[in-house]
């Protein structure tokens, strides 16, 4: 279904993100969790795709097997970096033949050190010259317009930065560069991880008053080691940690009770949200189900069937 439809049926609509896993065991555990989420109900799924395009295939045979395994919406990620026009065509190609109707749209950034990535939605740390003239797609809008052009059908998602992208000076170009992506095709916009909701709600009150007018969705990802977090920084560069989450994350005396932190605050995010009229909420599972399902836990239910109701 293409993730316009589920807006109007869902308000907020709930989606988690999975990242192409690299070996037979990994994928093996990834399914298990998969499994363990499904009865979570969430109206769609996302597959990322590894910097500079590092996961393609791992990223393909990840959509296509969740989509014939389950009835999840899948939203496979496709970037700009490295990537031809005859290419990016045949991918979606490929896609459209496996009946998958929805596609997020990002500019990329080009691999660290060869890593090859996919484990993230967030920002490589910042790499220097945004813009190369050599890419079929500089920017993320470029990809936009050639998908909406190519593939009408194609429901179309983009990234969003509520606290800025590290990359961008210039805060009200950004969200200029944010409308470009809409105004090219795109049907809503997914943010970065943000752990403030002031951050996210005056983001949206930004996107507004230029004149935004698709749903919003927010990112969420509990904090549940320290050395995930420490992790997160680095990739999420641009996310500010509040001083009251830190505090309370300094007094966890070990991991058990960092996970029992992050997950509080996240499910204190997420209720905050529903209350506010969300339009969605993302969780990134870094291929997990324990704290999305902690957070549904704590919620009062087992399911999304409570948390949204039917748009008008
Ligand atoms: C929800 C989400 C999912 C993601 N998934 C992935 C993934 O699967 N794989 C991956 O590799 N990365 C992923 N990322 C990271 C993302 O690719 C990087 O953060 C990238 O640097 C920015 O991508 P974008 O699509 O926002 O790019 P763009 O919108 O093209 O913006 C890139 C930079 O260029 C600036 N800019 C845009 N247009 C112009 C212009 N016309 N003139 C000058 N400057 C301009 C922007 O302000 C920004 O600084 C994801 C990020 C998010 C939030």
């Amino acid at each position: 279904m293409r993730m316009t439809e589920i807006f109007k049926q869902h308000n907020p609509a709930f989606s988690f993100e999975f990242f192409p896993p690299r070996s037979r065991a990994a994928s093996e555990r990834l399914f298990r969790t998969v499994a363990e989420l499904v009865p979570l109900e969430a109206h769609a799924v996302s597959v990322t795709y590894g910097a500079g395009g590092t996961t393609k295939e791992r990223t393909h045979e990840l959509v296509t097997r969740i989509r014939e395994d389950t009835s999840f919406t899948v939203v496979p990620h496709l970037t700009c970096v490295g990537a031809g026009r005859d290419e990016t065509a045949r991918i979606l190609d490929l896609y459209v033949d496996h009946g998958i109707e929805n596609i997020m749209a990002l500019r990329g950034d080009p691999p660290q050190n060869g890593q090859a990535g996919g484990e993230t939605t967030t920002a490589e740390p910042a790499t220097p010259g945004q813009k190369n003239p050599h890419e079929a797609f500089p920017y993320a809008a470029d990809l936009v317009s050639f998908i909406r052009k190519r593939y009408p059908q194609m429901g179309i998602g983009v990234a969003g930065f509520p606290e800025g992208h590290p990359q961008t000076p210039n805060r009200l170009a950004e969200i200029e560069y944010l409308k470009a992506k809409v105004d090219a095709g795109a049907d809503y916009i997914c943010t970065q991880l943000f752990f403030d909701n002031r951050d996210f709600y005056d983001f949206r009150e930004r996107c507004e008053i230029a004149g935004i007018r698709v749903p919003i969705v927010a990112g969420i990802m509990p904090i549940t080691t320290r050395k995930g977090m420490a992790r997160m920084a680095d990739l999420a560069a641009g996310s500010r940690f509040p001083a009251r989450l830190l505090r309370a994350l300094e007094r966890a005396e070990s991991d058990e009770y960092v996970e029992n932190v992050g997950v509080h605050w996240a499910t204190e995010q997420v209720l905050d949200l529903i209350d506010v009229g969300v339009d969605g909420v993302h969780f990134y599972t870094l291929n997990r189900s324990d704290a999305t399902r902690r957070i549904y836990d704590n919620l009062g239910v087992s399911s999304a069937g409570r948390l949204s109701r039917a748009s008008a």
